[in-house]
């Protein structure tokens, strides 16, 4: 962050130093909000959320080091030497702050939203912008109403471009985001079945992530929409911004051709864009990962990069932790480590790179798939049926909802098919099925922490 005085936050969060605190020149040159990492002279903004309130822990983030914070409630006594200012609420301080600071970068935004693939697209546009430009991207997935604002505040004057991924589960949450970001760019990677709990129908999460474009210059704004998806295709025409599609439908703006994979380690395709045409490999498994590339190589011809630059850009792609790694064991066995999360678009797109990886034995280890609502036993079954289409050897199923993923698997005749109701009862049940050449998929919902079974994977013998 460029430091900022104490005057200058006053005005931006329109808050009220109270105590005995005077120092309006006074800068900051940090903003923290985990009081257990106390950052020497920043700024600590105490969140209040259902099950934990900041405002508890405002000594000890002063004591540890901060120059002072913000809170939502007058205090009995202040540490002397440390600055409170006085905030209506301090979520909405801290966007106001992120506002505020924002608008001093005059470099493009690029916003990311959809139902699946938001992180791998934004680590994707990041990597092939990175080609070229100084760029700041979301970190992890720091996607929501304390995330974003908490990314936008770590630019500084180096930055030439910004990458931000927006998440959602109810109706004005991606209106909020965007009202702090303005982008520049907008992608919504696709729309699927999550957060369908909240939200109701396909219809209403396509409104929701319609929010992105509330807050963008009609005259400036750019839009790239998943060209394959029925619900975002058509909404091209309606849209007061120039915009592209990507895909693999014929006619898309943005198309892969001559998609192959050697099922060990990449997807090599052929880019063919309204400018240009050239290769790429992207050093990551399934053809899901056409569409991030391809999203990628419309930002960065927007902001006038070449083939070349994009087609290096995308083996710069590193894809973050537990979301399908793949681990070899020396002895020829391997986990596709997917644990990070699942919803059913997600989930059919691991069982496809299984299907199509090299191994003797293909052995799916699947779990619960949360925030469905009604939904739940049909999607789950869906995954079911895939398996079997797909060719599987063996499912094991763990959860209440996985129950339904492991009858449709037993009608779909896949040819091993075993249920647990924990990990725990899994785990023997895997000791005993693998063997040397299988490769096992591990992936659920976050909940269900799967990374548990990949530990006990990597050492079972
Ligand atoms: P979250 O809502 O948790 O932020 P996200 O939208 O950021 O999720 P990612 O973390 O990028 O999504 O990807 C989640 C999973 O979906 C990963 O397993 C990834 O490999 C897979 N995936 C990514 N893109 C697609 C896609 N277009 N279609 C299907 N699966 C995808
Ligand atoms: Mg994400």
């Amino acid at each position: 962050m460029e430091p900022m005085t104490i005057r200058e936050i006053l005005e931006a969060v329109d808050g009220k130093l109270l105590g005995e605190f005077s120092d309006l020149d006074l800068t900051v040159k940090h903003v923290f909000t985990d009081s257990r990492n106390p950052d020497p002279g920043a700024l600590f903004i105490p969140l209040v959320g259902e099950r934990f309130d900041g405002h508890a822990f405002l000594n000890e983030a002063l004591e540890g080091g901060a120059a002072g914070c913000f809170t939502q409630r007058e205090r009995e006594s202040y540490l002397p030497g440390k600055f409170y200012i006085k905030v209506g609420s301090t979520q909405k301080a801290l966007r106001d702050l992120a506002r505020h600071y924002k608008q001093k970068f005059r470099i493009p935004f690029v916003a990311v939203t959809g139902s699946v693939g938001k992180t791998t697209t934004k680590d994707m546009v990041a990597a092939v912008l990175g080609e070229r430009f100084k760029v700041l991207k979301t970190e992890g997935n720091f996607n929501n109403e304390v995330g974003l604002p908490l990314t936008l505040l770590r630019l500084n004057s180096n930055h030439e471009i910004c990458v931000v991924e927006m998440g959602m589960n109810h109706f004005g949450e991606i209106e909020y985001l965007s009202s702090i970001v303005e982008p520049d760019v907008a992608v919504i990677t696709n729309i699927g079945d999550s957060h369908i709990e909240n939200l109701g129908s396909r219809e209403n999460i396509l409104k929701a992530k319609c929010e992105i474009f509330s807050h963008m210059d009609p005259k400036k704004g750019y839009v790239i929409l998943n060209g394959d998806d029925p619900l975002l295709e058509p909404l091209r025409a309606s849209l007061p911004f120039q915009s592209v599609l990507v895909g693999t439908a014929e006619g898309l703006d943005y198309r892969a051709t001559g998609v192959e994979s050697d099922g060990e380690k990449s997807v090599r395709c052929h880019v063919r864009t309204p400018r240009s045409g050239f290769d790429v490999e992207i050093p990551a498994l399934g053809n899901h990962m056409l569409y991030p590339t391809l999203t990628a190589a419309a930002v960065a011809e927007h902001f006038g990069m070449t083939g070349g630059e994009i087609a290096r850009g995308v083996l710069r792609f590193a894809p973050t932790k537990m979301r399908m790694n793949i681990l070899k064991r020396g002895d020829g066995i391997t986990i596709l480590n997917d644990a990070y999360n699942a919803n059913p678009q997600s989930m059919r797109a691991a069982v496809e790179v299984l299907s199509k990886s090299g191994g003797d034995y293909k052995i799916a280890v699947l779990g619960d798939m949360f925030e469905l609502g009604p939904f739940a036993p049909t999607l789950h079954a869906g995954v079911g049926a895939y398996l079997g289409k797909a060719g599987i050897d063996c499912l094991v199923a763990v959860g209440e909802l996985a129950r339904h993923i492991y009858d449709a698997a037993k009608d779909a005749m896949v040819p091993q098919v075993y249920w647990c109701e924990t990990k725990e009862e899994a785990k023997p049940i895997l000791a005993e099925l693998v063997k040397p050449n299988s490769t096992i998929l591990v992936k659920a919902s976050r909940g269900m922490a799967f990374e548990e079974l990949v530990d006990d994977l990597k050492r079972i013998t």
